[in-house]
């Protein structure tokens, strides 16, 4: 029998208009699961403040206050939702058996959790949230959304379809997330390559429940450039791909323009020449951005900075206060 202490872990920034709901219904959550001894009395949900400007971390330290169950970690400085979605799993990795990841906005359906625990305790490692529709999200983030994930399997980064940073991680596979040591840290990348057993579980995602959404075009379209490229070395290899075929053409002009040269027409064709030079101009441009996105990435990597310092944790022995 697999130990059952159950952490949540929310990432938080500016979220003080949300942060109450969601506490509260995490909150029945575990109050639920722990009366229906599916997990234990040392299950906590614990939110992490990603350096938000807003009141935030006084919000949470006040959830503390009232009731042991809800617990917090303070993060140096704003670092991003991946990251601090790290260091939240990386603080829940000591304490718990099983962590659950999820948003702070309540878009992520509460009562999926049930379903998680429930794989879980049946032996799976990760079980993956996957939204089943996406009937509340606006034409435009659905959209997007879904030329993300089409995007990604092209350039040959594997991802789970429709799924987001919502999943039940074991001790285990939480382990194995702590070797991947990689700072250009793309989550739903990298948890498919720990591998156990791993599974689903299908739900409706809903609207915001309050405040605005973190993930702007400009921060989504950086997230899926990172996502490639962080798993994929696919469009190097396109480049190489690319660069064969160029060769392949300039074979042919080579062939075209001796002819044209023996049968004395060489002055005209000042159009295809001119098109030619913009074309490769642009290609070769193209290719040396592709390449300095990865030697960036070896550059930040080589430096191995730390991805998350905590400032604070809040925790407490006792639990819920009666
Ligand atoms: N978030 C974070 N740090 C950031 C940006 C966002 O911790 O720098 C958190 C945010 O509080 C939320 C989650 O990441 O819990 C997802 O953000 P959001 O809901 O705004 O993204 P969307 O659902 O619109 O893609
Ligand atoms: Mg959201």
């Amino acid at each position: 029998m697999p130990g059952n202490t159950l952490y949540i872990v929310v990432p938080c920034y500016n979220e003080e208009e949300v942060l109450p709901e969601t506490a509260r219904r995490l909150g029945d959550k575990l109050r639920a699961l722990i009366s229906a001894g599916k997990i234990s009395p040392q299950s906590r949900v614990l939110f992490v403040n990603d350096g938000s400007k807003d009141r935030t971390w006084e919000v949470i330290q006040a959830l503390h206050r009232e009731n042991g169950l809800f617990c917090g970690a303070d993060l140096s400085r704003n670092r991003g939702h991946q990251n601090a979605l790290l260091a939240g799993l990386m603080t829940a990795r000591e304490r718990a058996d099983m962590v659950v990841s999820m948003d702070a906005d309540l878009q992520d359906d509460v009562d999926a959790v049930d379903a998680m625990v429930d794989k879980y305790l049946d032996g799976v490692d990760i079980v993956y949230g996957v939204r089943s529709s996406r009937k509340t999200d606006t034409f435009f983030k659905r959209t997007t959304a879904e030329a993300f994930y089409r995007m990604m399997d092209l350039l040959g980064a594997e991802t789970v379809f429709n799924h987001a940073d919502y999943r039940l991680m074991s001790k285990r596979a939480l382990d194995g997330l702590a070797q991947f040591t990689e700072v250009n840290l793309f989550l739903r990348g990298i948890v498919p390559m720990i591998g156990y057993r791993t599974d689903t579980v299908e739900y409706e995602r809903g609207e915001r429940f309050a405040g605005e959404s973190k993930y702007p075009l400009k921060k989504m379209l950086g997230f899926a450039l990172e996502g490639v490229t962080s798993l994929s070395v696919k469009p190097l290899r396109m480049i190489t791909g690319l660069g064969f075929l160029v060769f392949f053409v300039s074979l042919a002009m080579i062939v075209y323009n001796v002819v044209r040269w023996a049968t004395g027409n060489t002055v005209t064709g000042w159009a295809s020449l001119a098109c030619s030079v913009w074309l490769i101009g642009g290609l070769i441009l193209l290719a040396l951005g592709i390449i300095g996105e990865y030697v960036g990435k070896l550059y930040m990597e080589s430096k191995g900075r730390p991805r998350f310092l905590i400032r604070e944790v809040l925790e407490e022995e006792t639990g819920e206060k009666s």
